[in-house]
């Protein structure tokens, strides 16, 4: 197993603790061969260590909370309406709520191996909460670095309740992982952000899974929220490397979706530049993917190329209303984030970038209590009523 630099290829052993490409600053990723039959996953376990050989840890090591294995579920009214095969997969369900948990089960894992006694990370929520999880179970110090005031509840509640040391930063995400990433390269902590790639190595289980489901067949596009781009990035390299391994014979099209507010990778596709022009004060209502300057871009960029797939930017107003939709037409709740890829592809449809009747896996990246603030103000107060039998007879009608 070694490490390779995206951008130069200048590659590096895999058992000392390096974040960035010393050459060109660049983001590095895990390279391992692994030669298996696709029939040794069969009859085991349906978390994500049923395919621990392409993963780069010692399973019998693993820091786990049975993470990965989360429901694949055919949206039959909305793919009716969208005259779409629609499919979601529902990363809420995984321990903490998001899809976090699969990087950082294999991330914490490697924090053992490294003989670290501290981890720590910036955040815009999620990874926060699952690095306090997952650092907790491991017996590690956990320090976190969150966006004063920008938090949503739930995700600061589970920092907190899990023992993580919870630094409020007064300025936004990109600042925050700034100041991380200085006490990670000082040896204070070991940085648990997406940049570090054995994080990206877990969560590219959910292209692993989509495809076992799909019968080791390919969709024809896989829809997702796009922030500091390391999941597109993720399960892009888990695509190829099933490619690879001839488990399937076509890739699907990557299609990363951002908020209005925060959208530079859109910016870059639509000029079909290698490089982004960061956002100065990233803005929007799905705040997991409120970030100005994605440290995973390079990765991100060439998944979309490479796939020939595309970015494209929706409004506030588009999440909610497709977080909305989602929760009543199939039943299925998520925070305003995960929406964006549903808001994504009904923009696609109108556009007519989508054919109908193809097959299209949208990433529902986290759960709808996340963000119970979004959830309540959007709904009405529930009525107030006496116990009185004749009186909410009439009430309900
Ligand atoms: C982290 C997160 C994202 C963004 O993922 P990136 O890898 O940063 O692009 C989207 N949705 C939710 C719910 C998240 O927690």
């Amino acid at each position: 197993m070694i490490m390779r630099c995206v951008v130069c290829g200048k590659e590096y052993p895999a058992d000392e603790i390096i974040y960035t490409c010393n050459e060109c600053g660049s983001v590095l990723e895990v390279l391992m061969e692994t030669e298996v039959s696709k029939k040794i996953f069969e009859g085991r376990k349906w978390n994500m260590w049923r395919y621990k050989e392409f993963l780069p840890v010692d399973e019998s090591k693993k820091v786990s909370l049975n993470e990965g294995g989360t429901p694949f579920i055919k949206c039959n009214n909305l793919s009716k309406d969208l005259k779409v095969d629609l499919y979601v997969k529902v990363e809420g369900s995984n321990p903490t709520g998001s899809f976090k948990d699969r990087g950082m089960s294999v991330g914490v894992t490697k924090a053992l191996e490294f003989n670290v006694d501290t981890v720590g990370c910036a955040s815009t929520g999620n990874t926060s909460a699952s690095l306090a999880a997952y650092a907790a179970r491991a017996g590690l110090r956990c320090i976190v670095f969150l966006p004063a005031g920008k938090v949503a509840l739930g995700k600061l509640a589970q920092a907190m309740f899990h023992g993580a040391q919870v630094l409020s930063i007064k300025d936004n995400f990109d600042k925050a992982l700034e100041i991380v990433t200085k006490f990670a390269l000082g040896g204070y902590l070991y940085l648990l952000n997406s940049v570090n790639p054995f994080r990206l190595e877990g969560q590219k289980t959910i292209a692993f899974e989509i495809l076992e489901e799909l019968n080791w067949e390919s969709p024809d596009h896989i829809i997702l929220p796009v922030g500091n781009a390391g999941n597109i990035s993720a399960i892009w390299k888990g695509i190829k490397e099933f490619y690879e391994s001839d488990f399937i014979d076509e890739k699907p099209c990557m299609i990363g979706i951002q908020a209005e507010g925060a959208s530079p990778i859109v910016e870059a596709v639509k000029k079909q530049k290698l490089d982004i022009k960061p956002v100065k004060n990233p803005e929007t209502v799905a705040t997991a993917i409120r970030i100005g300057s994605p440290v995973n871009y390079p990765k991100a960029l060439r998944a979309i190329y490479e796939s020939n797939g595309t970015a494209l930017s929706v409004s506030d107003e588009e999440i909610l209303k497709a977080q909305r939709l989602l929760a009543k037409k199939e039943g299925i709740g998520v925070e305003p984030a995960s929406a964006a890829s549903i808001a994504g592809l009904i923009k696609l449809i109108d556009d007519g970038y989508l054919d109908h009747g193809e097959r299209v896996v949208c990433v529902l990246t986290g759960h709808l209590l996340k963000d119970p603030k979004i959830a309540i103000n959007a709904c009405k107060k529930p009525l107030e009523v006496e116990p009185d039998f004749n009186l909410l007879k009439k009430i309900i009608g």
